[in-house]
Parts: structure tokens; C-alpha cells; sequence
């Protein structure tokens, strides 16, 4: 058992080591809640969750704690701009309440649509006001704040290692700032607690000993983190766009808060890219509005689960550019894995030694030197189908074998079944194919093109060819 991870804070892949023996702890930064997570934001929880269900086959167990960010995350990381939650609320006609509920909610059923863990705590930044006054309080009495005319600030430049973690250029980037720098004392200082403006009422505000009121985006990781999980972490993640500010921050207030080194594996999944609708490729970001949902692809018509099994295509530390070409190729994968899935499952049913039967091992040892190599998901992926594929092996074996790898993967092969079409639904298929046959000979394409349509609409793919035209579901 040797589980090697990419280390951020090291740029190394070293082998992972846990606090206490036998035991992982997982903080992993969640949504901010004021919109659907796109297939991006997805991207990172599936790295996580495969992070996870590493850790787990390798026998720790892991105490894993996210955070909903329901207040405090404006619109520049930089503490500008206004509250990502009051601009939702303004433009959904909602409370901020019930728009946290309400994308939280989405939330929770796009990962649980993608198979991925629930964590052991969620946390949410508005249950938890007091426990980040209370870090803020600790970083005040250790003399490492500053007031200005609207809020708590964090002084950077009292810390000797300040951006450790980005390796930032603290020197470069003050000289070369252009954003706003209001009354703060530093380019990279950050807010803890902001005031509430004199003239008005926030959404969504609270007392606190220097004013009234909301805790800066950062503080709600490190406090909650701390408080769930304890003074030292084994591994903190997020994407990568946490590097530089959030994730730079969070290690600046926690270590100066606990007075030692906080946390020991930083680990950051890379973006899910798109092309833009003039050409040029970009990160899939909520801000540039071009953004794709689950419940976008799900009226595609595509499973949820074609995803999961697209993003395991790259490991987690490359870009990965979607496209539907790549979407359906998975689509496809997934229904071959199927088809073999539930053939050696009827094999596996028949077989008289069921109880006994277990694993392979060679194929297992290349699927956990695959898991082990810092989280190799393509390779992973290679060594299932060498064994979905693999034609001398038992039936049976080779059923409990994609189970076991199915532990990490989580593609839900244990609930892969082979697809049944009702009867009259087959004989609606057959009629409007005919229907469209007819049409197109008439040259009604018009209609041929509804009737494609509405047989998508039922899952049903048509495929046309010189020997006629055949059909399968999507
Ligand atoms: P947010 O809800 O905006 O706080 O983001 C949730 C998570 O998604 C964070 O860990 C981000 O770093 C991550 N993220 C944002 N954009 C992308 C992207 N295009 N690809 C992958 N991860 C992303
Ligand atoms: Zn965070």
C-alpha cells in the first residue's frame, strides 16, 4: 500500500502519509450556491471523490468535511464587488435563503447523479458566523490585522512566507498592481470581516466586535475546516484557481492562527475548458455565461454517468477541453461496458461457487498501481478493460474483478442491467420510422426531421446506411 499524490505546496508526487495512522482527513472547498454548478465546478468533485475512494480502497478511513459558501464570496476574489448571493437573489426575485437551498439542493443531486460520496460534514458559512469571529478574534489578539474604512483586514506582509503555496512574487505583483487598492496596507492583504455599508441594510449581515457585518470568503474555510477537522489537516482541495488567492490565504490565516504548519497534501484539480462561441477556447467559468449544466446534458439525453466516465479520460492535473464528439464516445463506452457487464454478471449469477469467488489479482495489481500513480484514471480505465475484455479468465472472476474497481471508479456497475423496451414502445419505434421513410420518399424532410426528433426526445438514436435505416437507444 503506497498511494503517491501530487503535492501543490511541493510541486512533487510524494508518497501520502497520514497524521495519524490509518486515518485521512479531507477538506474539500464546495459551491458557492447562488447558481447550478457547471460541468467545471463537476470536474473537481469527481477528482475529489475519486481522490476519496483512493484513499478508502487503500484501506484509511477518511473523515471527509465540505463547506457550502452561502455568504462572503463576491464577485473578484480580491474582496470587490458585490456578494455573489445578494446579485443571485436580486436576479431570481428569491431570498438569499432560499436561493442557497434551492442551488444547494441542485447541488447535492448532480453529485449524487455522478455517483460521487457524500462527504462525512457539510458545513455552511451562515451556520457557522461564530466560528470564524472567533479566528478572526485569535489573528487580532496575535497582531496580524488592520482596520480600514470598510472592514477587518489580514496584514500579508507580517508573515515572512506569505504565498508559499503559488510561490508568489509578492515584490512583482505589488509593483505591478492595477486593481484598487482602497485603504488596504497591501496588494495581497485580504478581508476577514467586512462592515456593512452605514446608509444600508445588507441581505444578509450579523453583530460582531468590530461592527457590523460578513466574514470574508476565506476565514469560513479555515475555521470550519479547524473546527471539523482539527489543528492539522491531511489534505485540503479545490481547482487550481484557488492557488494563487483562496487556498494562499486560507494556509496565511490558519497557520498564524494555530502558530504551526496547518495542513500537509494541497491538491488542485485542473479546469474543464470549452470553446467559446467566437472560436477561442476558454475556462468554463459562470461569470462568462457559457456554461453547461447536468441538467443540460441529462435533456441531451445524456447519462449523467457518460460524464463521470468522460472525465476519467484525463487525469486531473491536465486541462481537459469538453466537446460532445468526446461526450458521446464516452456515451458509447459506457453502454459496451454494459453490455459485458451484465453478461458476466449472468455468469457470475450461474456460477455454483458465488461466495467464494473473488477478484483477480493480476488485473487488480494493474488497476491499483494505475490508482496509486497519483490518481491515474486513464491507465486505471486501460486495466479495466483489459479485464472486461479478457477472454481466458473465469466469467465469474471477471464480474468481481469490475466490481472491485468499480469501488474507485464509481460507475455504478453493480447497478448495470441490461436494458429492457417495452413492447409497445417497439412498436412505436417501428411505426414512426416507417412514417419517416415515407416522408423522406416524399420528400417531406420537414417531417423526417420531426419524427428524428421525436425519437431522440424517447432516447432513440437513428442510424442511417445504404442497407436502410436501423435505430439504438442513446
Ligand atoms: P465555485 O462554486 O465557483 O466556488 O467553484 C467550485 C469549484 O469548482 C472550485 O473548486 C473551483 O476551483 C472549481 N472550478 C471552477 N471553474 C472550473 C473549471 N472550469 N473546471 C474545473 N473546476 C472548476
Ligand atoms: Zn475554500
Amino acid at each position: 500500500m503506497s498511494l503517491k499524490l501530487y503535492n501543490t505546496m511541493t510541486r512533487g508526487v510524494d508518497e501520502f502519509t497520514p497524521i495519524t495512522p490509518g486515518k485521512a482527513s479531507l477538506y474539500t472547498c464546495g459551491p458557492t450556491v447562488y447558481n447550478y454548478a457547471h460541468i467545471g465546478n463537476l470536474r473537481t468533485y469527481v477528482f475529489e471523490d475519486i481522490l476519496k475512494r483512493a484513499l478508502l480502497m487503500e484501506g484509511y478511513e477518511v473523515n471527509h468535511v465540505m463547506n457550502v459558501t452561502d455568504v462572503g464570496h463576491l464577485v473578484s476574489d480580491a474582496d470587490e464587488g458585490e456578494d455573489k448571493m445578494a446579485l443571485g437573489a436580486a436576479r431570481e426575485g428569491k431570498t438569499v435563503w432560499e436561493l442557497a437551498e434551492f442551488y444547494l439542493q441542485a447541488f447535492q443531486r448532480d453529485i449524487g447523479r455522478l455517483n460521487i460520496l457524500e462527504p462525512s460534514v457539510w458545513c455552511k458559512a451562515t451556520d457557522e458566523i461564530d466560528t470564524q469571529i472567533d479566528q478572526v478574534k485569535i489573528l487580532e489578539e496575535k497582531g496580524y490585522t488592520y482596520r480600514t474604512s470598510d472592514g477587518i483586514y489580514f496584514d500579508t506582509s507580517k508573515l515572512d512566507d506569505y504565498g508559499k503555496l503559488a510561490r508568489l512574487d509578492i515584490e512583482g505583483l505589488q509593483a505591478g498592481k492595477r486593481v484598487e487598492m482602497g485603504d488596504k496596507k497591501n496588494y495581497t492583504d485580504f478581508a476577514l470581516w467586512k462592515f456593512s455599508p452605514k446608509d444600508q441594510q445588507r441581505l444578509m449581515e450579523w453583530p460582531s466586535p468590530w461592527g457590523v457585518g460578513f466574514p470574508g470568503w476565506h476565514i469560513e474555510c479555515s475555521a470550519m475546516a479547524i473546527k471539523y477537522l482539527g489543528p492539522r489537516l491531511d489534505i485540503h482541495c479545490g481547482g487550481v484557481d484557488h492557488v494563487n488567492v483562496h487556498h494562499s490565504n486560507e494556509i496565511a490565516q490558519a497557520e498564524c492562527a494555530l502558530g504551526h504548519k496547518w495542513c500537509n497534501w494541497w491538491m488542485h484539480g485542473e479546469f474543464l475548458t470549452m470553446a467559446k462561441t467566437n472560436g477561442s477556447g476558454g475556462r468554463m467559468s459562470k461569470s462568462s455565461g457559457e456554461f453547461l449544466t447536468m441538467d443540460r446534458l441529462i435533456e441531451k439525453g445524456y447519462n449523467p454517468i457518460a460524464y463521470r466516465y468522460f472525465l476519467l479520460g484525463a487525469h486531473y492535473r491536465q486541462q481537459l477541453a469538453f466537446s460532445f464528439e468526446g461526450l458521446d464516445a464516452a456515451a458509447s463506452a459506457i453502454k459496451n461496458l454494459q453490455r459485458i457487464v451484465v453478461e458476466r454478471k449472468s455468469d457470475f449469477d450461474n456460477s455454483a461457487d458465488r461466495e467464494t469467488v473473488k477478484p483477480i489479482e493480476s488485473h487488480m495489481a494493474q488497476f491499483q498501481a494505475a490508482v496509486e500513480d497519483d490518481l491515474n484514471m486513464p491507465r486505471a480505465l486501460a486495466a479495466m478493460w483489459a479485464v472486461a475484455k479478457d477472454t481466458d479468465s473465469d466469467r465469474a472472476e471477471i464480474y468481481k474483478t469490475l466490481l472491485a474497481m468499480d469501488d474507485v471508479l464509481g460507475l455504478g456497475i453493480a447497478a448495470m442491467q441490461a436494458e429492457t423496451i417495452a413492447d409497445e414502445t417497439l412498436s412505436q419505434i417501428d411505426t414512426l420510422i416507417e412514417e419517416r421513410n415515407t416522408a423522406r420518399a416524399n420528400k417531406d424532410y420537414a417531417r423526417g426531421d420531426e419524427i428524428r426528433d421525436q425519437l431522440t426526445t424517447m432516447g432513440i438514436e437513428i442510424l442511417d446506411s445504404p442497407e436502410g435505416t436501423t435505430w439504438r437507444k442513446i
